[in-house]
């Protein structure tokens, strides 16, 4: 079998032109034809010795991910999933907001850690995708938005690991992934606008502060270690002192001068007043041993299996204001393409509101963000 280029970070594809005889600038052209351009032929590259595009096609190929279908939501919102074999199927979202565009991608199929109220947690793990299977997302993405919105210059401006899986458990191929995404001959996104999201794997979470540091995300959800325990299992061998004390270490290399904790409103469950007043404590508590922080307040997205609810509108408002007084940066995520299901859509849209939090709880209350169509289109333009 040849090799899947996409598989590669430049470092991986240089070593493997060497292997062919070739000097690196040549790996460096080859990595820009296939990331910038999105080209999957080699006879398109003309700038590369004939010689050389002989050699790659006997060695070598370009495959993206298989497209099951696509699901375009009203607000522009676009959910792709894709077969990654044996039956396996991951998704990927993409969120267009007016100043950026944001693009959620899975790290496995399933996950091993198996939060309460995670759809993918309960599925239960199926494998870590390939580094190509990661990055693939991005670049299968970015160039048929590019083509479908007839734009030239770039459309994925952030990315978060926001989808199925834990990214910190499949640190090997999430590494080099990270990096062609920051890598200037490859997507070039800006280490503050690449996203992280983690239940907490702590040893993991210092190794990324040596190897590559970017924004980080923490999947919080409980102001202490019996419910924490409850709701994110992982939390039984990494529990919340010790991944707060991650957090902090982090900063040191950390692109942004904060963590942001996401914490998903489940009623009656983690929502009550005396929870935001728990976790008030607990941040200063860390802020005095230098933790920098924000909240990012999520409403549940529920499904029949988790038994779980949604936090009303006004109950959200009441948690964000006790963190909001204390003087902790608050915002509440909007939903995206929540019609289309997007599972992680609608936890990836990274859309937030630092000032309008009562006003866009209001909104929603009265069904103004709601109305979003939904269209299947299977096979178009890929
Ligand atoms: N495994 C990583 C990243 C993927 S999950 C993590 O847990 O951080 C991305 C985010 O979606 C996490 O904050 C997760 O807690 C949240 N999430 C999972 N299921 C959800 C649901 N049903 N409703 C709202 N948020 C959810
Ligand atoms: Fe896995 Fe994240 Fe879902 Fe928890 S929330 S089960 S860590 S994907």
């Amino acid at each position: 079998m040849t090799a899947n280029l996409l598989d590669f970070d430049l470092d991986g594809l240089a070593a493997f032109c060497e292997r062919l005889g070739e000097k690196r600038f040549r790996a460096t052209q080859l990595f820009r034809w296939i990331h910038q351009k999105g080209a999957t032929d080699f006879t398109q590259m003309t700038d590369l010795a004939k010689s050389l595009r002989e050699k790659l096609t006997g060695s070598a190929h370009i495959q993206g991910p298989k497209v099951v279908s696509r699901h375009d939501s009203a607000d522009g919102t676009v959910k792709w999933l894709f077969d990654v074999g044996a039956g396996d199927v991951i998704e990927t979202v993409f969120i267009p907001e007016t100043d950026r565009g944001t693009l959620c991608i899975s790290s496995q199929a399933g996950c091993a850690v198996g939060c309460r109220f995670c759809s993918t947690g309960h599925q239960g793990f199926s494998r870590n995708l390939t580094t190509g299977e990661i990055i693939s997302q991005l670049w299968f993405a970015e160039h048929f938005l590019r083509q479908h919105l007839g734009r030239e210059e770039r459309v994925i401006s952030n990315v978060v690991m926001m989808g199925m899986g834990e990214p910190l458990q499949n640190y090997g191929q999430l590494v080099p992934a990270l990096k062609v995404m920051l890598d200037d001959h490859g997507y070039g996104l800006s280490r503050r606008r690449v996203t992280v999201s983690t239940s907490g794997v702590v040893p993991m979470i210092d190794r990324l502060a040596g190897d590559c540091p970017v924004a980080l995300a923490v999947s919080l959800h409980a102001p202490e270690d019996a419910l924490r325990d409850n709701l994110v299992p992982l939390n039984k061998k990494y529990p919340i002192a010790e991944l707060l004390e991650a957090c902090t270490r982090y900063q040191a290399s950390a692109p942004r001068d904060f963590i942001t904790f996401e914490y998903c409103m489940l009623d009656g469950v983690n929502d009550q007043p005396a929870h935001a007043r728990q976790l008030v404590a607990l941040v200063q508590a860390h802020a005095a041993r230098g933790l920098s922080c924000k909240f990012n307040l999520i409403p549940f997205n529920p499904f029949p299996a988790s038994g779980l609810k949604r936090s009303d509108m006004p109950q959200v408002a009441a948690f964000a204001k006790i963190l909001m007084d204390a003087g902790i940066v608050t915002t509440v995520r909007k939903t995206r393409g929540d019609d289309i299901d997007a599972a992680c859509g609608q936890l990836a849209g990274d859309v937030q509101d630092r000032t309008g939090v009562e006003q866009r709880m209001a909104a929603q209350r009265q069904g103004m963000l709601g109305g979003i169509k939904v269209v299947v289109a299977k096979g178009m333009g890929v």
